[in-house]
């Protein structure tokens, strides 16, 4: 695989926006969907668990589907795979959430709290 977009042919409108595909979503899709790879084979060689592995996959059928229906480029990025979400719990109001601590600023979604407790300190652990 060597891509970086697909574009459609004709574009009524060049200023509709890009979708952004990620290369880990372009590969689980090739390997389930064309090579035609049974799920607990593609999570192991993506070093995945089946669930994260589905997850990835319907992400990028809605996302494959909505660029071929709103005819809309596709843009392939590489972006850290989905391992770097993390969970954790609000030391204030004991929300759990998932961030993805490479991008997002580690906030509380429910009472924007920045004190939190890791898997270890809360007693918790199933990533
Ligand atoms: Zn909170």
């Amino acid at each position: 695989m060597n891509l970086n977009c697909f574009v459609p042919q004709q574009r009524e409108d060049e200023t509709v926006e890009e979708i952004e595909v990620t290369l880990e979503e372009i590969k689980a899709i090739n390997f389930v969907d064309v090579e035609g790879l049974k799920y607990k084979k593609c999570a192991k060689k993506m070093k995945l668990s089946v669930n994260e592995l589905q997850y990835i996959i319907i992400n990028a059928r809605k996302k494959i589907g909505r660029a071929l229906t709103e005819g809309r480029v596709i843009r392939i990025i590489e972006e850290q795979p989905i391992k770097t979400l993390c969970k954790f719990r609000c030391a204030v109001c004991g929300e759990i959430y998932n961030i993805d601590y490479t991008k997002n600023e580690i906030i509380c979604p429910l009472c924007f709290s920045k004190e939190i407790m890791t898997n270890k300190e809360a007693g918790f652990c199933n990533m």
